[in-house]
């Protein structure tokens, strides 16, 4: 089981010796039981960091934001960033140094295994509380400690953990500069894809208005992407490159505007929205959960992304997240590649 001290002596110790110049790890939250982000600099802000449940942020996102940051301020920072990575955040970083986003040694990652769990998912406890909101949780063994109003409430960690974790094989986090916890590579508590496996049980018809359902509800408020580490585009095929049309705009400049999708949250749209970032993830999504996690009307994303993980594991053996000195799968081809046009 992961000591919490153990975390927080880590971060104090790269702070203090200047081995890195922050910390990006996870402390209380202001909503609810949930913790949040938390960016350190200072050695004695190593206590304010948490390890619970609710650590379901990817934080190599914030990799992506800082390295957004020093190219935008021109700086070339001496030390490198310490972060605390799952096993699922690992496979985000080594996803990103294969496509060369930042180099090996300007991250430093601090390898936190989830062993025999995972993180929490909130619709599924709420479903156990009869109402009453948690106001902490914490890991005890097999099972999720939450404090509520009503008293302290233990649950199986198998009937309240996010869908990604019970299918999770790679908890463990393979790349890293210091780890903690055991390494339990392999593990399953659900079979890997099970949720595919259940909804692709279903004919085309069936799937194909499924699909449309969800599509209709999209709001386009784009939390999908924004929470992504891999949605690290400058210049998204969703966004138009242009300039306000006014009085004055010519039916040419109103031509030449680029604008693939429209911003109108309409079914079609949604859909080519929702289909064009599959693509862009194909071989890249690590199943980190945050885009359904995120999503403010429940679109079931991981069924989206896992069917790309599939075909990218059946059809080329290949793995995200696995090994930095790999080719990317769309970045790369094989002889044997089973689609004629590449030869
Ligand atoms: S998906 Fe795997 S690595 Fe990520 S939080 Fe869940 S159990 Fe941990
Ligand atoms: S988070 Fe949900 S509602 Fe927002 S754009 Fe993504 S799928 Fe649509
Ligand atoms: S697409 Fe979703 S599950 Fe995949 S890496 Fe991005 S946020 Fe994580």
């Amino acid at each position: 089981m992961i000591n919490l001290q153990d975390i927080r002596d880590t971060a104090r110790d790269l702070l203090a010796s200047g081995e890195v110049r922050a910390v990006i790890g996870f402390r209380s939250g202001s909503r609810g039981m949930a913790a949040e982000p938390a960016f350190i600099t200072r050695p004695e802000e190593a206590d304010e960091l948490v390890w619970d449940p609710t650590c379901f942020h990817n934080l190599a996102l914030y990799l992506v934001e800082d390295r957004k940051f020093q190219a935008h301020a021109r700086a070339n920072p001496a030390a490198p960033i310490a972060v605390v990575a799952k096993g699922c955040d690992a496979r985000a970083i080594v996803v990103l140094l294969q496509e060369h986003y930042f180099k090996r040694d300007q991250v430093y990652i601090i390898g936190v295994s989830c062993e025999g769990s995972g993180v929490l998912d909130e619709r599924k406890l709420a479903g156990h509380l009869n109402g009453f909101p948690a106001t902490s949780a914490a890991f005890d063994g097999d099972d999720f400690v939450f404090v509520t109003a009503q008293g302290e409430q233990r649950l199986p960690a198998r009937e309240v953990m996010a869908e990604r974790c019970l299918e999770c094989r790679e908890p463990y986090p393979r790349e890293h500069n210091v780890v903690l916890g055991e390494n339990r590579s392999g593990r399953e508590l659900a079979l890997p894809f099970a949720a595919l496996t259940r909804f692709e049980a279903q004919s085309p018809a069936e799937r194909w208005e499924f699909w449309q359902r969800h599509f209709e509800r999209c709001i386009r408020c784009y939390a999908c992407r924004s929470v992504c580490p891999m949605c690290f585009c400058d210049e998204c095929v969703v966004d138009s490159i242009t300039y306000p049309v006014t009085a004055e705009t010519t039916a040419e400049e109103k031509a030449n505007r680029v604008r693939w999708i429209e911003r109108s949250a309409t079914r079609s749209e949604n859909i080519t929205y929702h289909m064009t970032r599959a693509m862009h993830l194909a071989g890249r999504c690590v199943d980190c959960g945050e885009c359904e996690r995120v999503c403010p009307v429940n679109i079931p994303l991981r069924l989206l992304n896992n069917k790309m993980e599939r075909e990218a594991r059946e059809r080329f053996g290949y793995e995200p997240g696995a090994s930095i000195g790999g080719p990317s799968l769309v970045a790369s081809f094989r002889d044997d590649d089973p689609g004629q046009f590449i030869r």
